[in-house]
């Protein structure tokens, strides 16, 4: 992986690599994944907490604060170069749970993963989901916002969990020293 070795790498082409790096474990391990007696479940508690989460959003109006500050007022912080939050983990685990990425990306200046209805991948990291800005804490009561931080740690604890558990079982059946698919590649 040469690009998340590079000082300033082409965000671009950094995903590119990360995600053809993704689909080469997907193809190579993907099905002893899912025949893995600890990961299924692990991955369909987290589709779930996802659903938990984004309920818990939709019912505090952040999505709709992202959703004005994006589409009405041009701005949102999707931006270009926040797609390599996303680790090779990460993107194994979207290929796990049926994810299929882009071909290129689709908004020039905005992130990757960006489409006309919002984001492309289903496991996000932990910075886009567990961000929240100015502009939420001046409209939803602190109170709130509380609660969404409260119920968004079960998530972001199971993408920890499923994270490690992908690398370990790798770093089990290849011997190698996988680090740099932890790493974001980026900063
Ligand atoms: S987190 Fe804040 S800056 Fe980002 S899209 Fe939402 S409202 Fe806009
Ligand atoms: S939420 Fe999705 S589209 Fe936005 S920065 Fe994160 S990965 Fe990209």
């Amino acid at each position: 992986m040469r690009y998340l070795r590079e000082k300033r790498p082409d965000p671009t082409r950094l995903i590119e690599e990360k995600i053809a790096v993704a689909e080469d474990l997907y193809r190579l391990w993907g099905e002893s994944f899912l025949r893995d007696p600890d990961l299924p479940p692990l991955i369909e508690a987290y589709r779930r907490a996802v659903e938990v989460s984004n309920q818990a959003m939709g019912e505090a109006g952040t999505f709709r604060e992202c959703y004005l500050c994006s589409v009405e007022d041009g701005q949102g912080c999707c931006k270009i170069g926040l797609e390599n939050e996303c680790t090779v983990l990460i993107l194994l685990l979207n290929r796990l749970l049926g994810v299929n990425f882009p071909e290129e990306r689709e908004v020039p200046g905005r992130c990757f993963f960006v489409g006309p209805l919002g984001c492309k991948i289903l496991a996000r990291p932990m910075l886009c989901r567990d961000y929240f800005c100015r502009r939420h804490y001046t409209k939803i009561p602190e109170k709130t916002m509380a609660w969404v931080t409260a119920v968004l740690n079960e998530e972001l604890t199971l993408l920890y969990r499923l994270t490690s558990l992908l690398r370990a079982r790798l770093e089990f059946w290849t011997g190698d020293f996988l680090q740099e698919l932890d790493l974001t590649g980026y900063t």
